[in-house]
């Protein structure tokens, strides 16, 4: 029997109630595979700070480095929002994605078609949309010196290097080679400096993979064709800020950003969390829609652990379930036969799993 060791981040807010139900899932799916979890909690965030003072605490990484991925809920929140910056949860995950070498973020953004009335576009128009937004993690902007502020001014620097881009570049161009081989690569180039090297760049990657169709377009037309014609994008590669709005603008079109997963994957060990927040405006009332990190512990299944047959029975009781009709409150307007909490949608995506 394998044994496979997770790393679990709960979090602030909805953290601990999401990943509860991920964990839920992951042990009804192994109850029906030849592998097994354990589990290994760590602390970062808000949390982490009230218990140690850090927002990641040194312990938190050295348990990521050695198990064999992380399943990270969220973090944040109004009570820590007046720290000092580098106390905040925020900087915690940011040193985290940069400690492991997490440089690729990969947002699947699916509709399905059980959902396709929450859409705030018509059908027709979603009807089919399968978009993975590749982003560009630990460089750009969120990082990039000099940075600082003063009273009247405050800068930051958006900066990359070649080697971060094709690093990044050969990420997106193997995930299109197993999907409809076309990448958009999104960018300013026609203001950025730092965007006509990134255009460069990805255009010398995209020789190497003749099969792909490589286009480029600017990031304030790609967030309107988002709206306009979504279908039209396969595989979006962008840099760390545009990809962090344009994947929260893709998420809509799925109807709620409770539902959409992520993977943040490098070198070393890959870290699978759901793209929202900690929510701290619905947390500790059992509301939360738990799909989108249940969707990551899947991610997780087929990145991190090759157990690909396992990540399908997860993505089909999912669906099933939306399709039975079941929906948390964010979802409870479109097509609900019955309104959930977050622990009862979790227990039902689980028993279908063991069915
Ligand atoms: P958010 O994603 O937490 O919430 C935005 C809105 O979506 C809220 O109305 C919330 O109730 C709703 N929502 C989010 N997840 C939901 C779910 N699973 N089910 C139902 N509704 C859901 O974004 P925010 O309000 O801008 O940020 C809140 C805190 O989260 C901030 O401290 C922010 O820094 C932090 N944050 C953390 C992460 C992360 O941990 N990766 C990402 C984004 C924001």
């Amino acid at each position: 029997m394998k044994k496979y060791k997770i790393t679990l981040i709960k979090g602030d807010g909805i953290g601990p109630e999401i990943i509860d139900e991920a964990v839920k899932v992951l042990d009804a799916v192994a109850a029906c595979s030849n592998f097994q979890f354990s589990y290994d909690e760590a602390l970062m965030g808000g949390i982490a700070y009230d218990v140690t003072g850090d927002p990641l605490p040194r312990e938190t990484i050295i348990k990521s480095l050695a198990c064999d991925a992380v399943l990270f809920g969220a973090i944040g929140g109004p009570k820590w929002d007046s720290l000092p910056r580098e106390k905040r949860p925020e900087s915690g995950l940011l040193r985290f994605r940069k400690e492991l070498g997490v440089y690729a973020n990969l947002r699947p953004a699916i509709v399905y078609d059980e959902l396709i009335n929450a859409s705030s576009l018509k059908p027709e128009i979603i009807k089919g949309v399968d978009i993975m937004v590749v982003r560009e993690l630990i460089g750009g902007i969120y990082f990039g010196e000099p940075k600082g502020r003063t009273e009247d001014k405050g800068w930051n620097t958006m900066v990359y290097t070649r080697s971060e881009v094709v690093r990044i570049a050969h990420h997106a161009f193997k995930i299109a080679m197993t999907r409809d081989k076309r990448v958009c690569s999104i960018d300013k180039a026609n203001v950025l400096d730092v965007s006509q090297l990134w255009r460069d760049v990805v255009t010398d990657v995209s020789a190497e993979y003749p099969e792909v169709e490589l286009t480029h377009m600017y990031v304030d037309n790609a967030a309107m064709q988002l709206v306009l014609n979504p279908k039209q994008f396969d595989v979006m590669l962008t840099g760390n800020i545009f990809g962090d709005i344009l994947s929260d603008e893709a998420s809509m079109l799925c109807g709620s950003i409770g539902l959409l997963p992520s993977a943040s994957v490098g070198d070393k060990i890959g870290v699978y969390e759901p793209i929202h927040g900690s929510a701290p405006d619905i947390a500790g009332q059992g509301i939360a829609n738990p799909i989108a990190t249940i969707a990551s512990a899947s991610m997780m299944l087929r990145y991190a652990l090759d157990e690909n047959e396992a990540a399908d029975k997860i993505d089909a009781a999912i669906k099933k379930a939306l399709s039975e009709g079941y929906r948390t409150g964010d979802l409870a307007q479109y097509d609900a036969k019955e309104v959930c909490s977050t622990s009862e949608i979790g227990s039902i995506i689980a028993n279908y799993i063991q069915r």
